[in-house]
């Protein structure tokens, strides 16, 4: 423990005082907080939470916020904890630990230095892999869960919030679901089950997060996250490892559907698998791509996306999620989840 720490309390030493929340959000959107903390390891994590409890602040735990939408009139007593700068990618033994704060399309870049494609799915998906884990993320028919071995996570119930583990396996990973939604555990980190490759892979993952941190981890701009992954194959191509065909549909797919053109969360709501149709299919069939409200659209080229074209506010993109809730209902009768957060 410094001198400091001695003196002074989690909550001042860790947090940023009068933040605008649109800053740590895909979205862009979100009014002005008197509490963000970044910490940077589970120590300092668990001591905030701990001096939370204390001072009787509440909390929210979030990572880059590319599924959350933040409410433009903030809880003056919330303590927001961006978990951003908690981005470390280690070897253990002969697997790869990672941890929550650090970006899932690292892991893609991780895997092409590593000479396998189990990470490609994660190329270019938004949001920390703490996240990932607790929204069991996905592209195409891979998932998060896929490369997970052991989750290491604080319960916040607990009076020592030290970090426990709980093997893959037991975690109850289905479609967007996880044991993490039902229990106050926050995701500290993971162990992947992907075996470390090489040395020169080991050289060139160690300077990913410092990498990111300095360059690519402007808050939660999805341009400037477009523009540090893309950086970042080009430059491996320039070494001699070319970006595979799996990564290049990805880049097709994403900016096709303009996913970085706009401040967004992206699917706003799961698709129905009992029904059967995709959610943005349903949006297109009832002719709303497009419907405006405020300075929120539908967006043309993906009706399962609500996008920020011009400042704004959670209230117009609540309101969009209103139109495409009660239309779905009237004509296929059932009402769509929200796959997004409403803080
Ligand atoms: C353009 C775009 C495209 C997208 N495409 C996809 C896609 O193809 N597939 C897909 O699955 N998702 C997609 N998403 C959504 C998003 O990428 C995922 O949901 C991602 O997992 C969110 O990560 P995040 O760090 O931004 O989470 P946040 O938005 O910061 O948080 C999401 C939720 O996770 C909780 N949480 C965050 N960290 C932790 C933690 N450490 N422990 C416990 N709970 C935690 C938060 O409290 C919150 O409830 C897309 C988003 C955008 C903007």
């Amino acid at each position: 423990m410094t001198p400091m720490s001695l003196h002074t309390s989690a909550v001042e030493r860790l947090c940023l005082r009068n933040i605008p929340l649109s800053s740590f959000s895909t979205y862009s959107i979100g009014g002005a907080a008197n509490y963000v903390a970044l910490p940077e390891t589970a120590d300092d994590l668990a001591a905030l939470y701990q001096d939370c409890k204390k001072q009787g602040l509440p909390w929210y735990t979030f990572g880059m916020g590319s599924n959350i939408l933040f409410p433009d009139q903030p809880d003056p007593d919330m303590v927001f904890v961006s978990l951003k700068r908690f981005t470390e990618l280690k070897t253990k033994g002969d697997k790869w630990f990672v941890s929550a704060g650090t970006p899932m399309s690292l892991l893609s870049l991780m895997g092409l230095s590593g000479g396998t494609d189990l990470l490609d799915f994660t190329f270019l998906l938004p949001g920390c892999l703490g996240a990932g884990i607790y929204m069991n993320a996905k592209y195409n028919h891979r998932q998060i869960c896929d490369i997970i071995d052991t989750v290491y996570y604080i319960d916040l119930s607990s009076r020592a919030m030290s970090v426990q583990s709980i093997p893959s396996a037991e975690c109850d990973f289905a479609y967007k679901q996880s044991i993490f939604q039902h229990h106050p555990w926050i995701i500290v980190g993971a162990d992947l089950n992907i075996p470390v490759h090489s040395e020169e892979q080991i050289q060139y993952v160690s300077n990913l997060a410092p990498a990111w941190k300095e360059r690519g981890n402007h808050p939660s701009s999805l341009p400037q996250f477009f523009s540090f992954f893309l950086g970042e194959v080009h430059a491996l191509a320039g070494k001699g490892i070319p970006t595979p065909e799996s990564m290049l549909d990805i880049i097709k797919y994403r900016t096709g559907k303009r996913h970085f053109d706009y401040p967004s969360c992206g699917s706003v709501f799961k698709n129905n698998y009992n029904y059967g149709v995709a959610t943005g299919s349903l949006v297109d069939q009832l002719n709303l791509k497009g419907t405006e409200h405020g300075g929120a659209i539908i967006s043309p080229h993906h009706g399962n996306m609500i996008l920020n074209q011009n400042q704004a506010k959670a209230s117009d993109i609540v309101y969009l999620m209103e139109v495409i809730t009660e239309a779905i209902h009237r004509k296929f009768g059932f009402v769509p989840e929200p796959e997004i957060v409403l803080v």
